[in-house]
C-alpha cells in the first residue's frame, strides 16, 4: 500500500535519512522503533510532503507521491497525527473534530464519523464543549488521533501517541490503535516505547541514525538480543 524506496532525506547539510527501504501493507500495524533523534518523525514527514525528499520514492497505491501537496496526500487516504498532538487549543473538542473533516471526500461523513469517535472515545463526547488547550496530555492525545479519524484515513501516521502519557493512559493508547486498525485503517506507528509498539505491530522497523538496522515482525523483535539490549534493557 505505501512504499519507501531508497530514500534519502537532509536538513541543509544534515543528512538524517539514508537509503530507507519501508513497506506497509494494506490491513497492518507497522512501528519504525528507534531513540531520540533517529530520524522517525522525519521518515513520516517526507511521507505527508511536509518536507521533500532528495532521492528514492514513496508510492502509495502505487502512485508516486513526488509531485503533491500535503492536502493532496490527506485526500488520497494518508492522514498524519503529528508529535505533540498539535489541536487546536481555543477551540472545542467538536470543533477540532470538524476540522478534521475539512477535506471534501470527508464531509458528508462528518456527523457520522463524530459519532464514531465518541464510542472509541468516551471522554471526549463528555467533553465536547470544553476548550481542546485545557485538556490533559492523555485527552488531547485522544482528541488528536480522533481528528485524524475524521478525514477517514486508509493508512493513518501516529507520531509518539504515547509520550509523556501516565502508563494506564499508554495502555489505553495502545488497545484504542489495535481496535483502529481492527477497524481497517493501516497503521504506521513511530514510537519510542518499544516494548509496546512492538507489542501490536505486525512487523517493525528499528531505525538507527537515520537506518534501518533491522526488520520483522513485531514478536521477532521483541525477542531480538539487539533490540532487548540496546531498547528494552535486558
Ligand atoms: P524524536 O522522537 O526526538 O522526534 P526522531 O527519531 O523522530 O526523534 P527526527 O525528529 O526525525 O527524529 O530528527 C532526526 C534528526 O533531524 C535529528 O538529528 C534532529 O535534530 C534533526 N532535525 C529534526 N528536525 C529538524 C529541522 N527542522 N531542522 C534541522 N534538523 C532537524
Amino acid at each position: 500500500m505505501l512504499k519507501l524506496d531508497k530514500l534519502n532525506f537532509s536538513y541543509g547539510d544534515l543528512k538524517v535519512l539514508w537509503d530507507i527501504d519501508l513497506e506497509v501493507n494494506k490491513g497492518e500495524i507497522v512501528t519504525v522503533v528507534g531513540a531520540n533523534g533517529a530520524g522517525k518523525s522525519t521518515t513520516l514527514k517526507n511521507i505527508s510532503r511536509l518536507v521533500a525528499w532528495e532521492s528514492g520514492s514513496i508510492t502509495f497505491d502505487g502512485a508516486d507521491l513526488a509531485k503533491l501537496e500535503p492536502h493532496q496526500v490527506v485526500e488520497m487516504g494518508i492522514v498524519h497525527v503529528p508529535e505533540g498532538r498539535k489541536i487546536f487549543p481555543e477551540m472545542t473538542v467538536v470543533e477540532n473534530l470538524r476540522m478534521g473533516s475539512f477535506i471534501k471526500s470527508a464531509r458528508p461523513d462528518r456527523e457520522a464519523n463524530i459519532d464514531k469517535v465518541f464510542s472509541l472515545f468516551p471522554r471526549l463526547k463528555e467533553r465536547e464543549k470544553q476548550l481542546g488547550g485545557t485538556m490533559s496530555g492523555g485527552e488531547q492525545q485522544m482528541l488528536a488521533i480522533a481528528r485524524g479519524l475524521m478525514a477517514n484515513p486508509k493508512v493513518l501516521l501516529l507520531d509518539e501517541p504515547s509520550l509523556g502519557l501516565a502508563p494506564l493512559l499508554v495502555k489505553f493508547i495502545f488497545d484504542i490503535i489495535q481496535e483502529i486498525n481492527r477497524q481497517g485503517v493501516t497503521v504506521l506507528l513511530v514510537e519510542q516505547n518499544v516494548y509496546q509498539s512492538l507489542r501490536i505491530a505486525h512487523r517493525a522497523y528499528v531505525l538507527e541514525t537515520g537506518r534501518v538496522v533491522l526488520t520483522g515482525t513485531g514478536e521477532a523483535l521483541l525477542n531480538d538480543d539487539h533490540v532487548k539490549k540496546a531498547f528494552l534493557g535486558m
